[in-house]
């Protein structure tokens, strides 16, 4: 979708949020996201996004083939481990898959399903790079932003959507909106890019997770600005079509290192930049 368009339709799903928003609150349609305290629309109950999250999850895993590599894949569910452990969501059913592709993409599902493609795992470069990717991922999930732009669809759609679930085929079309809203590859055309306020908050999110588990906050604006780098030569990685990496956020991340080199100088163990993933 053009950027115009989507900033037309995103000034209508605010205009329609406006006109209903007092009945959504009132009703439970509003939450609070983590860390940055921001008011979000949500109209999907997540019981049902963590049920289509574990569907996605386990659809992707049966047609995608699991990484050969061991040594990578521990690696992959150490991290993962490590940031599950501080994210206060002990009720989801946390999964890490490393897998074999060289897809550059890497996404989590609602209930904590993350997969990471092995064609991102260069640009990572060790642990802590890894725990960048992985952190923000799961920001996203904490954060439902899935969820909340599916509730602001809903908002926009909301007369088509009833219509379309009077004929029985909206369970599987919004099965497919959850898959491309989280990132989760290319299967379904294009996917959603997140709303800068998302990817914003991804990063502060996710940057206190990976220093909260022990990883050296100061390697994620280095990252960023490697990751961004693959576009200026030519590559288009999925995981940049959904998370455009541009100066601002390395920027924007410089701003938030005091409070998490703070969070990281009270974890309970540091790990640094982990180990290189590939040996020399
Ligand atoms: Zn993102």
């Amino acid at each position: 979708m053009n950027p115009k368009k989507q900033s037309i339709n995103r000034r209508t799903a605010l205009k329609t949020i406006g006109a209903t928003g007092l009945g959504a609150c009132l009703c439970g349609g509003c939450r609070t996201a983590p860390v940055t305290k921001r008011r979000q629309l949500m109209l999907m109950p997540e019981g049902q996004e963590l049920a289509l999250g574990s569907e996605a999850y386990q659809e992707t895993i049966s047609s995608e083939p699991a990484s050969q590599n061991t040594r990578l894949s521990q690696m992959v569910n150490r991290v993962g481990q490590r940031i599950a452990a501080v994210s206060n969501r002990n009720d989801y059913q946390w999964e890490f898959r490393l897998i074999g592709s060289q897809t550059q993409n890497a996404f989590c599902l609602p209930g904590g399903k993350v997969a990471i493609y092995e064609g991102i795992l260069p640009v990572c470069q060790d642990e802590a790079g890894l725990a960048v990717v992985m952190s923000h991922e799961i920001a996203h999930a904490l954060a439902r932003h899935g969820g909340e732009r599916m509730s602001q669809n809903m908002a926009v759609n909301g007369v088509k959507m009833v219509a379309e679930k009077l004929v029985g085929t909206y369970a599987a079309d919004k099965k497919e909106i959850l898959m491309k809203a989280y990132g989760v590859g290319s299967k379904y055309g294009v996917l959603l890019p997140y709303s800068r306020r998302q990817e914003s908050e991804a990063d502060h999110i996710g940057l206190n997770l990976m220093a909260q588990a022990g990883y050296d906050p100061t390697v994620a604006p280095d990252f960023w600005t490697r990751f961004g780098s693959l576009k200026a030569e030519g590559q288009q990685p999925e995981f940049l079509s959904t998370h455009p990496a541009d100066q601002r956020r390395a920027a924007d991340l410089l701003k938030l290192m005091d409070e998490s080199k703070t969070l990281y100088a009270g974890a309970k163990q540091k790990f640094g930049r982990g180990e290189e993933l590939f040996r020399a």
